[in-house]
């Protein structure tokens, strides 16, 4: 669009300029916006005269609105604004406020904002409880209560999270993904962490701020997930200094935890008492696996690997 100042300026250097003037002039009180806007109220013509201008930008932005193809392509003076007619006293001014389309979008990031995740693919994170197939009788239980505690876990509530297990490709970490997209639609924050390859991280970063960061927000967050626990190479550190004290924090606040594995509760124990090194501990393996219950109720899930027919 030119600038109002420019077409009204460029106007008045043509020698028909009253012509166009008028034309223009028409042509914006004909506009039934500003007429029914304009309706009810004594306007004079030199009223009019004064705030042709205002009347001018109005028009155009909102014709901008009217064939707005996408919120990208918004071409109106503030992108994703579009234009309302106010009166001041006896003056005519033009007010913006978000249009419809830029305050989806700006709930959309704010929900995005608060789906914090680690290793976790980008179009993972796009699950939801809607596009959800639901065929696989083996898993229509753990669905629904995944749906169940997503949809209804309020912060503050004391609630338990899911230990959702079962073989590769039945659709864990994507269940995950779906409960993180319905809690913030709820304005819930969570965390979603892929564990093997978090472990793995954690081992380059140790001693970091952001090491510290991370595992204070995995402590903290309303609703933590950790992806494909017993994935990982279990070393005593990882068991004892990491995943341990959040779970202990978790408990005594609290607060939610979720987690996903390919083994149920017993190998799941297995994995935790044996390190890379060699070492066997049952006691300290068992501890983790009275937090881990303590915090989530396992679940099956079962049916055919859809990863297969990708
Ligand atoms: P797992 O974590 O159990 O190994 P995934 O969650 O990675 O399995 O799922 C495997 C594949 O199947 C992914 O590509 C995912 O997008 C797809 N998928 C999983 N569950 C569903 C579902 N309920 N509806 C549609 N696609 C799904
Ligand atoms: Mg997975």
């Amino acid at each position: 669009m030119k600038p109002i100042r420019e077409t009204i300026h460029h106007l008045m250097n043509r020698h028909d300029f009253k012509e166009r003037y008028e034309a223009m002039k028409r042509d914006i009180l004909n506009d039934p916006h500003v007429q029914s806007f304009l309706r009810g109220h004594d306007v004079t013509d030199a009223m009019l005269n004064r705030h042709l201008g205002k009347l001018y930008e109005f028009v155009q932005q909102s014709k901008h609105c009217e064939r707005c193809s996408s919120l990208e392509q918004c071409p109106n003076l503030l992108k994703g604004y579009t234009p309302h007619l106010i009166w001041q006293g006896k003056n005519i001014d033009v007010q913006y406020e978000r249009c419809a389309r830029k305050v989806q979008e700006d709930e959309r990031k704010k929900q995005q904002s608060l789906i914090r995740s680690l290793f976790i693919p980008r179009d993972m994170l796009q699950a939801s409880f809607d596009k959800l197939e639901t065929d696989d009788l083996g898993r229509i239980e753990a669905i629904e209560l995944a749906n169940t505690f997503a949809s209804t876990y309020e912060v503050g509530k004391r609630i338990k999270g899911l230990y959702l297990y079962g073989s590769f490709g039945v659709g864990k970490t994507y269940l995950l993904a779906a409960m993180a997209n319905e809690l913030a639609q709820r304005h819930i924050a969570s965390f979603l962490v892929y564990v093997p390859e978090f472990v793995r991280s954690l081992k380059s970063s140790l001693q970091t701020d952001a090491f510290q960061d991370t595992i204070e927000y995995a402590k903290q967050v309303p609703v933590l997930m950790l992806d494909d626990l017993g994935a990982e190479l279990m070393s005593s550190w990882w068991r004892d200094e990491v995943l341990g004290p959040i779970l202990q924090y978790r408990m005594l606040e609290h607060l939610p935890t979720c987690f996903t594995s390919n083994f149920d509760l017993k190998r799941l124990t297995h994995h935790l008492a044996h390190s890379q090194r060699g070492e066997e501990e049952q006691v300290k393996a068992a501890r983790m696996i009275e937090r881990i219950v303590y915090l989530a109720t396992p679940i099956e899930m079962k049916g055919k690997n859809r990863r297969i027919e990708m």
